[in-house]
């Protein structure tokens, strides 16, 4: 067995800064030796793998055409998104292999194509990028900025999140990994950088705010960060390791990663109450103005903006963020350097119901699909008419949160389909407007069942006493019902709002509901009062 010479000193500081014993320092030592030893060879051997089995460049319209499958409209953010990648990762792979053909280009410091978006919430800023990732075959890591602090606060920083991309690269050690990156890159979509803005006056979250700035400004264009935590355990001992080593240069350059290779997309839907930035672009517009300085005061360059004719009325439709400038984005709170550093600002419109109806009918992960596969695992066959569609697509507008609000509208929708229907004989069900506007009574109609008899059975479970409806009750619930355009059991919600206290009278057995009972919202109320007093008494005379 090869002799190994441990130095004493370091393993004597280690059990110092670790408080742990002598023997148990050395074994620590031992196995990050060995650890470094194997990683070196796989780094070796992880050369010709990965140059075996290269990433394939995809022009900028190859990516589009992907995004074009799954996104709907967006098409500025598709194609600079489209051509950011495609550049990028081109790039990436001729320094890998050709750096001749790179050598005869007079370019040293490749400026990268970072990028900014901005747009309405839910309007498919991260979804593209999760699409493209789907398509690229590097780590694409979508991170949110306020889960991060500064260096130094409690919490994850701003190199974390480098080496959690280095995480989701191939490869059997984090060398290997990292390896990965620096020859084939990676991305990585920093979602909510806008709740990471100054807002002027609240000075102490401002400048943790801008220290996270500050912080992924270093990173987005290049600076080599460790691939382990330097204040980890792992990380101390390799690093006294490497330091023993005496090539501290040659270890630490193999122990760490430059982030030059990693494509930035820095995203955020940039509302908040005060000073949105729809209101920084339209008081820029509005006041003709050229530049707003970084102060925030204004120059007035001189131009004059053209009015179009009946501005207020195309104003409503106009989207602001899409005129954003730098300038837009300093006065949001984004430090200048930063915004610098992201040279292509693009941007995505709030969706309209037709935009909604695409999402639904013509991308290839639609969420109908989704909702069909669902109910073929217990074998029904569900069917969507283009009227169910549009209703889902009109309220879902109106909720203001983009595509997401689709999600809720049909579980809103589906919910007793999906509880019902598995387990009985249907084995196909379609879902149409009038179903999108009634969805109790059509699944009770569907089984059949009275929207009175689910109440009564509703009732007896909650407060263990059963309702007679009298006929002429009936006739009154679903008077009403169509009067206010409300389901059946939406109105007997409604009118028996107040009965929950038969529950507290002590009442027991049947309970008989009358038209009075139902016309008279206060009834139930009281009856209990009434009850009350009846027990106040009964109790006094004892
Ligand atoms: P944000 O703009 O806030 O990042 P997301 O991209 O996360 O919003 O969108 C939320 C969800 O809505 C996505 O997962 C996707 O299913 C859907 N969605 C949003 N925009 C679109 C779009 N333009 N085309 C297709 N689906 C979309």
């Amino acid at each position: 067995m090869a002799q190994k010479a441990v130095p004493r000193q370091a393993v004597e500081k280690i059990a110092a800064d670790f408080g742990c014993s002598y023997d148990e320092a050395l074994n620590a030592y031992l196995k990050a030796d060995n650890a470094f030893d194997e990683t070196l060879e796989s780094f070796l051997k992880s050369k010709s793998k990965v140059a075996g089995a290269p990433v394939p460049v995809l022009t900028p319209r190859q990516i589009k055409e992907h995004l074009d499958k799954y996104v709907i409209g967006q098409e500025d953010y598709k194609k600079r998104l489209a051509i950011a990648a495609s550049y990028h990762f081109a790039l990436v792979r001729a320094k890998q292999e050709n750096e001749q053909f790179l050598q005869g280009f007079a370019v040293n410091r490749f400026r990268k194509k970072n990028t900014l978006i901005a747009g309405p919430s839910g309007s498919g800023k991260t979804y593209c990028v999760e699409v493209l990732g789907d398509l690229l075959r590097v780590p694409v890591h979508i991170v949110d900025a306020t889960d991060y602090t500064e260096a130094g606060y409690v919490g994850k920083n701003a190199e974390d999140m480098i080496r959690e991309v280095i995480g989701m690269a191939p490869g059997d050690s984090k060398r290997e990994r990292a390896e990965f990156i620096n020859r084939n890159g990676a991305l990585i979509f920093v979602d909510e950088i806008d709740k990471k803005a100054k807002e002027g006056n609240l000075i102490g979250i401002d400048v943790s705010r801008e220290g996270f700035q500050r912080a992924v400004l270093k990173l987005i264009e290049r600076k080599m960060v460790t691939i382990e935590d330097p204040n980890s355990p792992a990380g101390q001992i390799q690093e006294m390791v490497e330091q023993q080593r005496g090539g501290a240069d040659t270890g630490k350059k193999k122990s760490m990663i430059n982030t030059e290779n990693i494509l930035f997309i820095l995203g955020g839907s940039f509302q908040r109450p005060h000073d949105p930035m729809e209101g920084i672009v339209k008081k820029r517009l509005d006041s003709k103005t050229g530049r707003v300085k970084e102060d925030g005061s204004l120059t007035i360059s001189g131009f004059m903006l053209e009015e179009p004719s009946g501005a207020s009325k195309k104003e409503i439709y106009r989207n602001y963020y899409k005129d954003a400038n730098e300038d837009d984005y300093i006065r949001f709170g984004l430090i200048p350097e930063l915004v610098g550093r992201a040279p292509i600002k693009t941007y995505v419109n709030a969706l309209s119901k037709n935009d909604l109806v695409r999402i639904m009918t013509q991308t290839e992960d639609s969420i109908l699909n989704q909702y069909k596969l669902e109910f073929k695992l217990f074998g029904i066959d569900v069917s969507f008419t283009p009227d169910a569609v549009e209703e889902v697509a009109e309220r879902a507008e109106k909720k203001k949160t983009g595509a997401r609000a689709l999600v809720s509208e049909w579980e809103t929708v589906l919910t007793d389909f999906q509880y019902e229907l598995p387990g009985t004989s249907f084995t196909s069900v379609t879902i149409d407007g009038k179903t999108c506007r009634k969805p109790q009574d059509e699944i009770l109609r569907l089984l059949e069942k009275s929207p009175f008899l689910d109440y009564v059975g509703r009732f007896k479970m909650d407060y263990g006493l059963t309702l007679k409806f009298t006929d002429e009750a009936v006739k009154y619930a679903e008077d009403y019902a169509a009067a206010h355009n409300l389901q059946v059991s939406e109105a007997l919600n409604k009118l028996l709002a107040g009965a929950p206290a038969l529950n507290y009278m002590h009442q027991t057995g049947d309970f008989t509901i009358t038209p009075e009972m139902l016309s008279n919202e206060k009834y139930f109320d009281k009856l209990y009062v009434e009850w009350h007093k009846k027990q106040m008494e009964q109790d006094g005379e004892k």
